[in-house]
């Protein structure tokens, strides 16, 4: 009779592969063989212990796996247990290692793949979701966020999923410290850090149970790598934003530069809009790098971009024609008004003063003034598109040959 039962338990256990499936059949044999009316199979780490009538314990080198437990018991039933539960507990051993090795799989998978996103993917708004989608697949029982550091205001926006109610995430957020995670009841929060720099935050809340050391230990190894492609991505928006705009100053490089010229001047003659382009250059300019030093006269090439920007229209273009040489396009703009901006802008630079203090300070003087020289011309119904910025050049250059600090327009 025994050996019957025996045999029956060697093939549940045989057949069984999860924790719940083992469940379920024990629960089956123990019911018909030993007229068990209930019976719970509990796991060691599991939180919800309803402790029964009688209490089998399931151990392994001296390590409790867990317990049988069942609503009624007999003798036949304990001497049952006595021989044979060593063999649920290997076989519990068995399955709570597979357990752990196929997420420690699917965990080695969802880095490898984050760090892979890269290479099909660069801009954030593609890659946010992605990674996303591949925490929560890894995660079953958590609700994951991802928050993107906006960074001229130093704070957070939501970038996964789209929406988030939950306002006490939202509120954690708010208060979580640069580099320090926060653990707060179903709720981890964890700030995401690449080359010391605070990128966002990963915010993972369960669903049920209170997340474990071991998936803590998860969600920080996993950040680490979310950090290092978000901060790749970054690297090559700045990149691409450098192929078109001049580092220093912001304004269009001389590339793009060009191919606004050809738009400008294509648009104009198909509208027969008027169109004025000034040529700018600063006068003695070596000498502020000569006396100040390449700091200060890159600081000088910074203000005066400022002061352009801020003396033009949101339609006008900027860009960096060469080292200290400006161009301005004016679209819809004739001589006339033109004339007059590039007389503002004159009066604006020579009247500014810029403090050079901290990029030389050697320097005996701390605050030096600059000049500007400009060239404008508005461009005619025959002209090439390449006209535009030569014959302001031409202007610019009578500007330079007499006297500096003027506007010149050429009226060709
Ligand atoms: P002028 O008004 O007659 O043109 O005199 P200038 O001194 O400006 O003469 P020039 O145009 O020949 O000199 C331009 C100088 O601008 C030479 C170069 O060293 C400097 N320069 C060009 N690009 C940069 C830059 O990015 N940073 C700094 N600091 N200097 C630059
Ligand atoms: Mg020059
Ligand atoms: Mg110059």
């Amino acid at each position: 009779m025994m050996l019957d039962k025996i045999e029956k338990l060697s093939n549940i256990l045989n057949e069984s592969y999860s924790e719940k499936t083992l469940n379920s059949s024990l629960n089956e044999f123990f019911n018909d063989n030993f007229a068990v009316d209930n019976f719970n199979l509990v796991l060691a780490d599991s939180k919800n212990i309803a402790a029964m009538h009688y209490s089998y314990p399931l151990y392994k080198h001296k390590k409790c796996l867990g317990s049988l437990e069942f609503s009624n018991t007999n003798d036949d039933l304990t001497k049952f247990l006595d021989i044979c539960s060593q063999f649920i507990s290997l076989k519990i051993q068995n399955i709570l290692l597979n357990d752990k090795m196929q997420k420690d799989v699917n965990y080695h998978d969802t880095m490898k793949n984050i760090a892979k996103i890269i290479e099909t993917q660069y801009e954030l708004k593609y890659i946010i979701p992605i990674i996303g989608e591949m925490l929560d697949k890894f995660f079953e029982d958590y609700l994951i966020y991802i928050f993107l550091r906006d960074e001229s205001t130093g704070v957070n926006v939501l970038s996964f999923p789209n929406a988030c109610k939950d306002e006490n995430i939202m509120n954690i957020i708010k208060d979580l410290k640069e580099n320090i995670s926060l653990s707060e009841g179903k709720i981890y929060a964890l700030p995401l850090i690449c080359e010391n720099k605070n990128v966002g935050s990963l915010v993972a809340k369960s669903t049920s149970e209170e997340i474990s050391p071991k998936d803590k230990e998860y969600l920080e190894q996993l950040s680490t790598q979310i950090a290092i492609t978000i901060n790749r991505a970054n690297v090559y928006a700045e990149i691409l934003k450098h192929a078109t705009l001049d580092a220093l100053t912001g304004f269009y490089n001389r590339r793009q530069l060009e191919v606004r010229i050809k738009q400008e001047v294509s648009n104009a003659k198909r509208q027969h809009a008027p169109l004025c382009g000034i040529m700018t250059d600063i006068d003695y300019f070596k000498h502020v790098n000569d006396t100040y030093g390449h700091a200060a006269g890159d600081l000088v090439l910074k203000s005066i971009a400022k002061v352009i920007r801020g003396q033009l229209r949101e339609y006008d273009i900027a860009g960096r024609y060469g080292g200290e040489e400006f161009s301005i396009l004016l679209p819809f703009t004739k001589i006339n008004e033109a004339e007059m901006v590039a007389e503002r802008l004159r009066q604006t630079v020579e009247n500014k003063v810029i403090d050079i203090s901290k990029v030389a300070p050697d320097s005996e003087q701390k605050q030096i003034k600059i000049t500007l020289s400009l060239g404008i011309y508005e461009i005619k119904e025959d002209d090439r598109e390449e006209d535009l910025m030569k014959k302001a050049d031409k202007a610019l250059y009578q500007a330079k040959n007499t006297g500096r600090n003027k506007v010149v327009v050429n009226y060709e």
